[in-house]
């Protein structure tokens, strides 16, 4: 299979390599693959033999040996969410659920590991990234079982359980008194100077194609059909454009039929570039200064903001927002409906998938998925305050007899 890269913007061709920019025009770098030497062989039939996790799609992923933790990464649930459609007053809703995704709980698991394989074929032994938190934990986690050393970077003000969920695979972490976009542009230098493999920089376009994976399965578990209606939350954007590649490429290949997708991009209020940029109707992205809870989507210039614009235009889609109270209560609804608890890019995606079909931007009828990307446990500080224990009583019979029937309307 062939490994080349091809800038996106001028369709340069480059060998494999460590490489994310166009030395001609600074375009990004795209893998693609030889759909002509696929179509008729990589089958229904042939995937659906193939062991569950995310290597059951490998021909159209650029690896060529998968990594030690890799067997156990993907196939996550879909969700048939039949309580949040009856709140919503929707008829067929999924959600696909990367919250339990392995090893660390969520949708980054997949880029990493395809990263990692990446990193090992060129020979790295220090890999690294540039974090929110979500991607530092599955960096940390792979790179401990593939024996790689790291150097992650993440902004200091990080949650805390993003922060010892990386420490306690032994990683390199450096918190940076600054935010995620500058963090970014410190990584580039690191890994330019020391040749070093950081898995959203220099190995970014090979990264980046592990989230197909996310779409592929989706399809794959909806019956080889694609959803009328996705919704995504959105921090660098990649996630969103592979979506859409995913589904591109069953069709190409004639595992799906040739059916509208629209697709929709969720942000917070508080650092909403991509959707901005769509509701307003620019053509060039505006950076903004991130202020919300949701600091794994708190990516102020994103790196394919464009690109996701792009998507959501093409597909029909749109971009909405969430304010921090909205995120809380996306949270709480899909847990309170679903018993799903997702981490606050999730609790952005339900609000703004709530606004999408109340506004009947998304019609009723029409089968939805939403992308839940990470795990609850990581960002509780978000949601502590808004719960409470029902009642501290003594260990006494007497003591819950009287909590229980002056409840009220709790225990109907
Ligand atoms: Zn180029």
């Amino acid at each position: 299979m062939a490994e080349d890269l091809k800038c996106r913007e001028c369709g340069k061709a480059y060998s494999a390599q460590p490489a994310a920019m166009c030395e001609e025009c600074f375009g990004p770098l795209e893998f693609n693959v030889d759909y002509s030497q696929l179509a008729g062989i990589l089958t229904r039939e042939k995937i659906a033999q193939r062991a569950k996790n995310m290597w059951r799609y490998r021909e159209l992923l650029p690896i060529t040996n998968v990594p030690a933790p890799g067997a156990s990464i993907g196939f996550t649930p879909l969700v048939v969410a039949n309580n949040l459609a009856k709140h919503w007053g929707v008829q067929e809703l999924y959600i696909k659920n990367d919250a339990v995704n392995f090893p660390s709980l969520s949708f980054k698991d997949r880029v990493v590991s395809v990263a990692i394989a990446k990193a090992i074929d060129f020979g790295f032994k220090v890999v690294g990234c540039a974090s929110t938190g979500n991607l530092a934990n599955a960096v940390a986690a792979q790179a401990a079982a593939c024996r790689l050393k790291t150097c992650i970077l993440i902004p200091s003000d990080l949650e805390p359980a993003k922060i010892t969920g990386t420490l306690i695979y032994g990683a390199n972490l450096i918190a940076v008194t600054g935010n995620y976009d500058e963090v970014n542009r410190l990584c580039t230098q690191i890994a330019e100077r020391y040749q070093w493999g950081f898995v959203n920089v220099n190995l970014r376009p090979y990264y980046a194609e592990g989230s197909k994976t996310y779409g592929f399965e989706i399809l794959e578990q909806l019956g080889w059909k694609t959803p009328q209606h996705i919704i995504v939350p959105m921090a660098g954007g990649s996630l969103i454009t592979k979506i859409q590649k995913a589904v591109q490429e069953f069709q190409k290949l004639g595992l799906i039929e040739q059916s509208p997708c629209r697709i929709y991009g969720a942000q917070a209020e508080g650092c909403a570039p991509i959707v901005n940029m769509v509701k307003q109707g620019l053509d060039r992205l505006r950076p903004v200064k991130p202020n919300t809870i949701a600091k794994s989507l708190a990516i102020g210039n994103p790196a394919d903001g464009i690109y996701a614009a792009r998507v959501m235009r093409q597909s029909g889609g749109t971009g909405e927002s969430a304010t921090d109270d909205e995120i809380v209560a996306g949270i709480r609804l899909l847990a309170t409906t679903e018993g799903i608890f997702t981490e606050t890019a999730g609790g952005v995606m339900i609000a703004a998938a709530e606004k999408l079909i109340r506004s009947g931007k998304i019609p009723p009828d029409e089968s939805i998925v939403l992308s839940i990307t990470g795990n609850g446990l990581k960002t509780q500080d978000a949601i502590t305050g808004s719960v409470k224990i029902t009642a501290t009583i003594k260990p006494t019979f007497q003591d819950f007899q009287r909590t229980y029937e002056q409840g009220g309307e709790a225990w109907q």
